[in-house]
This record gives structure tokens, C-alpha cells and sequence, in this order.
């Protein structure tokens, strides 16, 4: 007997599955809208010109394979931090920001989840949005939080459900946790207003919540760096002690490199020494240290004014042309007299998009019963009218 014989099939992953799915279908009109990576203008993977640039530099200064410290790359931790807070961040100048690299997005969760598991003084409960990421449940549940969820999307406006979310807000024990999108709310593409979000802030602070900022799109929704990360700098200006995921598998193309940063808000210089300490303690037994490559190409970008600058083009043209994708799927719609109303696809922001799963084929299924595209992909394909009339159907 098999000492595994009792080991039962787990699922495929909701997201990734549908990646094996693609692959094994021999359509070749085939578009995968599972995953969400940004392509070209021939349905290509992009790698930015500044990380293309940046491998250079690395290549030319010929650097050693050694292993990085703990927390990572010292350089590119600063880096992030001054990226997502912004070099007027009062915390940063105070040296109260505990950072460590992470692998990518994910691992900065994970790296969250784990140190709220051991150090958060209060209930180790965690509130996501309704819906959310489909990973946010599974990561936050074996980092060992009891994870609950708050009303976000509402399906009749296919929008922010503002007041249902502040109702929950509301009715949360105090000293809960509460998870957020910083900007380019997956899956659903709908992101509070700046009005909103200072109200959801000030709500926050009225019920001594803690929030837990998922950064993974920043500069991704409006092209810009500054304007997408308002949510994270007006919280931590109204004096919350925030914990923030950074990734730079979108904004960079980064993707399989993963590359990105768990940080916290401390009081003080010394709380900070002290949180970074646990922080690495944290990492040490999950994976020693993180990956180099990835963090060298970020850090020189960052810290390099000429492929900064060009590094803020990049991103800016890919949000262009998501959004600008999103404008002729709208105008496509419309003017094939597709049944529905498709203002949201121009309202929600971002490579997803949610609403009725009625209409057409193309869009692949999310982790709930709506859809998800990736909008940059949509209405180069001119074959739309023969996918629309093969799938209107179901
Ligand atoms: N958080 C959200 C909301 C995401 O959409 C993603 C990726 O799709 C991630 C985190 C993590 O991505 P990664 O681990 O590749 O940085």
C-alpha cells in the first residue's frame, strides 16, 4: 500500500486551470482571459524596454549570484516603499516603515497573513471584499486568520456597493482587519471614488479597524503611480498603521521574476528595528531569502532617473491601451446592438471586468458566477461577430 493511497484529488485552481484549459484547446481563434497578464498588440507577453535596459546594466556590471540578506535587496526595498508611499510619506522620513522583499505579490500576503497570525494583539479575523482575488481566502486561511467577507460589488449597478459596504464596515467587531484593494479591485475592476475612499478611511478609524492594503496594480488603473496609490497615502496621512502588499509582476512585467515588498507603518524608528526583526523571522524558515534577479531589475529602475522615467511611460502606455481596449469593446458592443447595458466596461478600471454572464463567449468564467476579461485582449480579434454568434446562445 501507497503511503500517499489515502491522499484525495484536489481541485484544479480556478484561475490557473483555465490556463491548462487553454493549452489543451487546439482552436487556434483561442484567447486566454484567465490570467491576468498583460499582452500586446499581437497577443504577446511584453517585456518593458526598461527592463530590457535595466538587464543590460546588470549584465555589463558582471554581478555575483550571492545569496541576498533575509529581507532582501536593501536598495529595492527602499525603493518601494518611497514608490508606494511617496518621498513626502511621513513615516518613510521618520524611518518608521519595516519592509522585507517578497516573492512577488503573493508572497507578501502570505508574509502579512503570517506575521498578523503571530503578532496582531487582537482577534485574528480578516474582512475580504465580496468578491475578491481568488488566492485571499486560501492565503489568509493558512496564515492562520479566520477569514469573513464584506459587501463590495453590487451586482444590480455593476458597481461599488458603497453603502452595503459601510454598513459592514459598521457592523464589524472593532480591531478587526480589513483587506483592500488599493486600486484595480480584482476581479471586478470597480474601485471606491477618492471621496469614498477618505470616508471608508475615516470609518476605519472610527471603528479602530486595521487595514491591509493589496497593492498589486499600482499605476496599472489610471497610468499613473501617484493617482493609484491616493488610497494607501491618504490612509496613512489620516495616521493609519497600515500593512501594504506590493507587486511588481504587472507594472513591470515582472511576472514569473517575483518581485515585490510587504511593508507596515510603525511608530517610531526602534518599532520599526524591532517589527523588521520578527519580519525575518517570519521569512527564515518559509524560504531563507528571496530571489535576486528580479529585485536587482526593479531596484535599478527605480533608482536610476533616466529608466525611471521611461519606466513611468511604459506604464502609462499600457493603462492607456487597456483602457482605450476597453472603449472600443464598449463602442463594439453598442454598435452591433449587443442586448445589455455595457457602461461599466468603461466605468471599471483595470484588466477585469465584471457583470451579467450572459452575452458573449468570449469572456471567461472567474471564480464566481460572473466574468472576467482582460480588456487589452477583447476587440483586436475580428472575428467577435462569429465568437458572438457561436456563444450567444449559452
Ligand atoms: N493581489 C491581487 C489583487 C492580484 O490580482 C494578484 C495577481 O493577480 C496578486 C495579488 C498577486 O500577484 P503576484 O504574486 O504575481 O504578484
Amino acid at each position: 500500500l501507497s503511503t500517499w493511497s489515502a491522499v484525495p484529488a484536489g481541485p484544479p485552481d480556478p484561475i490557473l486551470g483555465v490556463t491548462e484549459a487553454f493549452k489543451a484547446d487546439k482552436d487556434s481563434r483561442k484567447i486566454n482571459l484567465g490570467v491576468g497578464a498583460y499582452r500586446d498588440e499581437n497577443g504577446k507577453p511584453y517585456v518593458l524596454g526598461s527592463v530590457k535596459k535595466a538587464e543590460q546594466i546588470l549584465t555589463t556590471s558582471n554581478p555575483d549570484k550571492e545569496y541576498l540578506p533575509i529581507s532582501g535587496l536593501p536598495e529595492f526595498n527602499k525603493a518601494a516603499i518611497k514608490l508606494a508611499y511617496g518621498e513626502d510619506s511621513t513615516p518613510l522620513k521618520d524611518n518608521a516603515i519595516a519592509v522585507t522583499q517578497s516573492i512577488s505579490g503573493t508572497g507578501a500576503l502570505r508574509i502579512g497573513g503570517a506575521f498578523l497570525g503571530r503578532f496582531f494583539p487582537n482577534t485574528k479575523t480578516i474582512y475580504l471584499p465580496n468578491p475578491s482575488w481568488g488566492n485571499h481566502t486560501p492565503i489568509f486561511r493558512d496564515s492562520g486568520l479566520e477569514v469573513k467577507q464584506y459587501r463590495y460589488y453590487d451586482k444590480k449597478t455593476v458597481g461599488l456597493d458603497f453603502a452595503g459596504l459601510k454598513e459592514d464596515l459598521k457592523a464589524m467587531p472593532e480591531n478587526s482587519i480589513v483587506l483592500l484593494h488599493a486600486c484595480a479591485h480584482n476581479p471586478t475592476g470597480v474601485d471606491p471614488t477618492p471621496e469614498q475612499w477618505i470616508e471608508i478611511s475615516d470609518l476605519i478609524q472610527e471603528k479602530k479597524l486595521f487595514p491591509f492594503f493589496d497593492m498589486a496594480y499600482q499605476g496599472f488603473a489610471s497610468g499613473n503611480t501617484t493617482r493609484d496609490a491616493f488610497a494607501v497615502r491618504h490612509f496613512v496621512k489620516a495616521g493609519h498603521q497600515i500593512a501594504l502588499s506590493q507587486s511588481f509582476a504587472k507594472n513591470m512585467g515582472l511576472y514569473g521574476e517575483r518581485v515585490g515588498a510587504f511593508s507596515l507603518v510603525t511608530a517610531s524608528a526602534e518599532e520599526k528595528a524591532r517589527v523588521e526583526s520578527q519580519l525575518k523571522i517570519v521569512v527564515r524558515p518559509m524560504y531563507s531569502n528571496p530571489p535576486l534577479h528580479g529585485a536587482r531589475i526593479a531596484s535599478t529602475i527605480l533608482n536610476n532617473a533616466e529608466l525611471y522615467q521611461e519606466w513611468e511611460g511604459e506604464v502609462k502606455g499600457m493603462a492607456e491601451r487597456i483602457i482605450s481596449m476597453r472603449d472600443r469593446l464598449y463602442d463594439n458592443l453598442v454598435a452591433q446592438g449587443t442586448p445589455g447595458d455595457w457602461n461599466h466596461i468603461k466605468s471599471q478600471i483595470g484588466m477585469f471586468r465584471c457583470g451579467r454572464f450572459r452575452v458573449i463567449g468570449i469572456f471567461t468564467e472567474c471564480a464566481n458566477d460572473d466574468i472576467c476579461i482582460s480588456a487589452s485582449l477583447v476587440l483586436r480579434n475580428p472575428r467577435l461577430r462569429s465568437w458572438r454568434r457561436r456563444h450567444t446562445s449559452t
